[in-house]
């Protein structure tokens, strides 16, 4: 399976123990990252935050800066092995899917019907221009439009089938 976006790893820049900026190797759209020092000695009273439990802590939102190369540098400082993003896979997703892996063209035609193994999905593409085919790969992230139906109390039923049953 080819390296994609999945396959994220964030650098972390502290200086005098506080966090400077977070890089990340990957354009995928990880919002955003709170820090939480609960080392909160010496901190001004309007620095400070607090959880439900009136546990206090300082902190902010940080936002993470798209930096492949820092991130490889770091990570090969650590010989830590290190998967290259898939440019062009990252390029399909930003597209929506739009144009041919292959010979770049956008005439490209998805079937409907997709199939499905639990989180994952593939549908069929083709391209009617180099008549390429691969499948498009989806991942489950939620579900829409429930049309609930009045759900039924379970012991009636029984009773019923055992009326039948005697
Ligand atoms: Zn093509």
């Amino acid at each position: 399976m080819t390296t994609n976006t999945n396959q994220i790893r964030l650098v972390i820049h502290v200086e005098g123990g506080i966090v400077q900026a977070i890089y990340s190797n990957s354009s995928a759209p990880i919002i955003q990252i709170a820090i939480q020092d609960f080392d909160i000695e010496g901190a001004d009273g309007d620095e400070i935050a607090m959880l439900n439990d009136g546990t206090e802590f300082i902190g902010h939102i940080e936002a993470i800066i798209h930096n492949d190369s820092c991130v490889a540098d770091v990570f090969a400082a650590f010989d830590e092995e290190y998967p290259v993003n898939d440019k062009q896979q990252e390029n399909y997703v930003a597209r929506d899917g739009q144009f041919c892996p292959n010979c770049g063209a956008n005439n490209v035609q998805a079937n409907v019907g997709i199939e499905a193994d639990g989180l994952s999905a593939w549908g069929l593409v083709g391209c009617s221009d180099c008549e390429s085919t691969w499948m498009d790969q989806y991942r489950l992230v939620g579900f829409d439009n429930l049309e609930a139906t009045p759900l039924k109390a379970i012991s009636p039923v029984a009773e019923v089938f055992a009326h039948k049953l005697s």
